[in-house]
């Protein structure tokens, strides 16, 4: 794999950019490989990565049904914040925004980190107690965050209203080194580094059917046909629920979309990103100029990928509140995903009830910010049988009761 570098650039611009090669191979499936990954977004394709760098695996599949990418990796709204109460989750959380910190450098792919800062807004007195306690929880967990008055608040983000005719901003939790990235790109760079460590990445290749002999699993079927493996990573997402009925077992999660819009692009207005969790709303700018918004799920469970239009005008109208300039732009387009949820809003990251099967899943709203500490630690999980970062993670908490409740800090409604 050629070094991606600003010489790079001008060499190739003397031949007029004619010599770039890909960026990852193409890949036709083997008949057999040590580890098959399920599942080529964001948290797939990190596990491949960990699993060639850290551990020195690489006979691996990352398969995926339609483009790398094109889950809710590409569809979500690109926060990256590390300000969760509960230790496991402050854990894995701080590891994948530290590693996001020299991601670029380690890929040698620009994913655009934006270290911009993260503000979560306190709009009621319970959310004040909330929020303070989560910042003496991340001071005692190596987090850096702190609770901020109002004034502060309208220090760094002068466009907001601070006397909302329901909700008054009444302080904030700000994470000044939690910030954005550029989501495809994350997605691109880890599968352009497992291409070049002799992975292969197969896409447009479905997976339907998980093929089983004595507790274990033997390999997967698939609309390319039967692939053989030792090991199995099933990395799906919102698909979570479908793959574990086609191995066998069930989870305990549940798939909802969750949308985002994104208005007309406008000159730079604000360069943090704020969440007001009370009206359900959260926004930034991108680097066109968009204002990008987000709000909660949708409150059935579904498999469309749109989100249902009353949410649009729900989330505008709450953010209006707090921002009343948003009134004045225009919706540029809307999208949405099918997010994971578990009933205590942490995530899988587990063994099965299959001896070589391991799950990754439920990262429901949040999970972009955790895609290089998740790839991490599965990949760990995955070549070890046990991880630090994981331990907690497990799908079995759910029958002895030990919930990690991150209700709170998920940041959006649902
Ligand atoms: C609108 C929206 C906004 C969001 N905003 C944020 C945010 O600001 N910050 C944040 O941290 N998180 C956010 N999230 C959540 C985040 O996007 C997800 O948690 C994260 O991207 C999940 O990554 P993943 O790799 O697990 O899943 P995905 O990226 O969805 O990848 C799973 C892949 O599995 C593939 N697949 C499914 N079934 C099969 C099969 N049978 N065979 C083969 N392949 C299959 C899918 O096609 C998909 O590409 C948001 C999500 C949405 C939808």
């Amino acid at each position: 794999m050629k070094r991606y570098s600003a010489f790079a650039i001008a060499r190739a611009a003397l031949s007029g950019h004619k010599t770039w090669e890909r960026a990852w191979r193409n890949a036709q499936p083997k008949s057999r490989y040590d580890v098959i990954i399920v599942g080529a977004g964001g948290h797939g394709l990190a596990t491949a990565y960990y699993l060639g760098r850290n551990f020195g695996i690489t006979n691996v599949a990352v398969i995926e049904k339609g483009w790398l990418g094109g889950g809710n990796t590409g569809r979500n709204t690109t926060i990256i914040r590390s300000n969760y109460l509960q230790d496991p989750s402050a854990a894995i959380y701080e590891k994948a925004r530290s590693l996001y910190e020299t991601l670029s450098q380690d890929l040698n792919y620009n994913v655009m980190f934006s270290p911009r800062g993260v503000m979560m807004l306190a709009q009621t007195e319970h959310e004040v107690r909330g929020y303070q306690r989560t910042a003496h929880a991340n001071a005692l967990q190596g987090v850096e965050t702190r609770f901020i008055t109002p004034r502060e608040v309208k220090e760094i983000v002068p466009i907001i209203n601070l006397d909302g005719p329901r909700y008054p901003v009444l302080g904030a939790l700000w994470q000044e080194r939690a910030g954005t990235a550029r989501h495809d790109a994350v997605a691109w760079g880890y599968a352009r580094a497992c291409s070049d460590m002799g992975m292969d990445i197969i896409q447009k290749c479905e997976v339907t059917g998980v093929t089983r002999e004595g507790g274990r699993v033997t390999g997967v079927d698939t609309t390319k046909g039967h692939i053989g493996c030792e090991k199995l990573g099933i990395v799906v997402a919102g698909h979570s629920g479908v793959m574990a009925e086609k191995a066998g077992f069930r989870l305990p999660i549940e798939s909802a979309p969750l949308q985002a819009l994104v208005s007309e692009p406008i000159k730079p207005v604000m360069d943090c990103v704020v969440m007001a969790n009370t009206v359900h709303g959260y926004m930034s700018q991108s680097d066109k100029g968009e204002m990008v918004i987000g709000g909660g799920t949708d409150s059935y469970n579904a498999y469309n990928q749109r989100g249902s239009f009353h949410h649009i005008e729900h989330t505008v109208a709450a953010l209006i509140e707090t921002f009343p300039m948003v009134s004045r732009l225009k919706m540029l387009r809307q999208w949405g995903g099918i997010v994971d949820m578990t009933g205590d809003r942490s995530p899988i990251l587990s063994k099965t009830p299959l001896e070589n099967c391991f799950v990754n899943c439920g990262w429901g709203t949040g999970g972009f910010k955790a895609i290089p500490g998740s790839g991490w630690g599965f990949a760990e999980l995955m070549a070890r049988g046990h991880s630090p970062l994981c331990e907690e993670f497990s799908m079995w908490r759910f029958r002895e009761g030990k919930f990690i409740d991150e209700s709170v800090a998920a940041g959006v409604a649902h």
